[in-house]
């Protein structure tokens, strides 16, 4: 299938096509003639938005390397400038359009830059018209699922070609393209792009397709690649990953593949994004058994209501939720919650909204990303009848935020005293005199210690607990490979 080619304003329209029922599975090769393109030239990439876009900035900067661009210092010293962008939230998406609008006095500066825009937003028919209509700075727009197309679209505006937006729903997986991870010991791993679910408030489907898997053995050749390179942590990523393989035609295939990955010896092992509807028991003894599967756990429940989950299609109600929380935490009794959650949804009353506290008081999160509803076009729920005020939603908000922060700082209280296993991530990014990295439950800790290095695990002693950090020291002698 052909991608989307729109060199505005010669055509009018870009058009998107339906999906191939299984993904072609494609290797990337770098046109030979394209390796040095980038000879002598800078480029920075600005991601924002999910792990899913995280790991585009990386493959997009690999990309890059391997034509020879290298990182600038800066935005403003780049040659070559790329918007990495959300699609999740409307505000979020005006903010970077306001955001690609300041750059138009540079570019007029500075003719001989090139200003790109991929990720979400570049796969949003109305937006990549306005970006290639009313940006006259902006001269790629290239889709989520085109970035294999980089090199030859590049070469196309630096032969002066301007203007180009290639987007599509096609589904084709590209194996073997390069990276550059943002950290050499931790990886964002995709085991499959797009999602079936079809939320009703949800724009994903539409930006990032349909769900499409990679292959097994592509995946874990991946994670013992990286392993065999120093790595320590893996995060296997897709919108939901207990749906694993069932394009492919597996069953129970993200426990499969959970398995496999933890007998290749990889030290942690996380996952994002839990479907409550989609997981099963087998996933939950495979997180018993190997203890490198870290057990902290993400799960978006979205709303404590039913009738709210009804209406946003998640497929479950809360007392299926509660039971969920309640069988993992019977078997595995150390195991961190972490969820999503939207208030002001269209129609939702205070009993509805009370629900929700209610569910949050019954499973007691480690912490939650809170949203207040934002209507995307072209969703279901944008239709739906809002008769709530914005003054509304935001008192809500601050509700649920209080009564999240109150069992946060709870929940975080009780590690005061236990050491915990600390992947260090080197200094703190607010305090250069401690060290920062992550717990085995996904706790942040700040801690003291000397001569500690980033990449390795350390044991470290909880001394104070804040809503959601945790401050501690290295404890002497029990660095895990070596003696402090
Ligand atoms: S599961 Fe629902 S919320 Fe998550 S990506 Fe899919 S459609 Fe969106």
């Amino acid at each position: 299938m052909k991608k989307s080619i729109v060199n505005l304003p010669d055509q009018k329209s870009a058009g998107r096509r339906n999906l191939k029922a299984i993904a072609e599975h494609l290797d990337f090769e770098m046109p030979q003639h394209l390796s040095d393109l980038g000879e002598g030239r800078s480029y920075y990439v600005r991601t924002y938005g999910c792990q899913a876009n995280v790991r585009d900035g990386e493959t997009i900067s690999g990309l890059l390397e391997e034509m020879h661009f290298h990182p600038a210092n800066s935005e403003e010293d780049a040659d070559l400038l790329i918007f990495n962008t959300c699609a999740i939230r409307k505000a979020a998406e005006d903010h970077v359009l306001g955001e690609i609008g300041n750059l138009k006095p540079l570019k007029t500066k500075h003719p001989e830059k090139i200003f790109a825009v991929c990720g979400c937003m570049a796969q949003e028919e109305g937006i990549v018209r306005d970006l290639i209509e009313k940006y006259p700075q902006v001269d790629l727009v290239f889709g989520t699922h085109n970035l294999h197309e980089l090199p030859e679209l590049l070469e196309a505006v630096m032969k002066g070609e301007r203007r180009i937006a290639v987007y599509s729903e096609e589904g084709k997986i590209i194996e073997g393209l390069p990276s550059r991870r943002i950290k050499p010991y931790k990886a964002f791993v995709n085991i499959m792009y797009g999602c079936d679910k079809f939320c009703t408030y949800c724009i994903v489907p539409y930006t990032r397709g349909k769900q499409r898997s990679r292959r097994m053995e592509d995946i874990l050749r991946e994670i013992r690649t990286f392993k065999e390179q120093g790595g320590r942590e893996i995060q296997l990523l897709g919108q939901n990953v207990n749906a694993y393989g069932k394009d492919l035609g597996m069953e129970d295939g993200f426990t499969k593949l959970l398995e496999a990955c933890a007998e290749t010896g990889i030290d942690r092992i996380r996952f994002y994004t839990s479907h409550p509807r989609d997981y099963s028991i087998t996933t939950i003894e495979a997180m018993q058994k190997y203890p490198s599967v870290m057990k902290s756990l993400h799960l978006p429940v979205q709303s404590g209501s039913d009738e709210v989950l009804r209406r946003m299609n998640r497929g479950y109600t809360s007392a299926d939720y509660r039971h969920l929380v309640d069988e993992m935490k019977a078997r595995i009794p150390d195991i961190t919650f972490t969820t999503d959650l939207i208030v002001g949804f269209p129609g939702e009353t205070d009993e509805q909204f009370q629900e929700t506290l209610d569910l949050v008081d019954y499973c007691q999160f480690d912490s939650a990303f809170t949203f207040i509803f934002s209507a995307r076009e072209g969703t279901p729920a944008a239709k739906f009848e809002d008769h709530l005020s914005q003054d509304v939603k935001k008192e809500r908000l601050q509700m649920l935020n209080d009564r999240i922060g109150l069992y946060a700082k709870k929940n975080n209280d009780a590690y005061v005293g236990r050491t915990l296993k600390i992947l260090c991530e080197g200094p703190s990014r607010k305090r250069t005199d401690v060290f920062s990295g992550y717990s085995e439950e996904n706790k942040l800790v700040n801690f003291a210690g000397h001569d500690l290095k980033e990449g390795e695990i350390y044991d470290v002693l909880i001394t104070g607990a804040k809503s959601y950090t945790l401050d501690g020291e290295a404890v002497s002698g029990h660095l895990e490979n070596k003696e402090i």
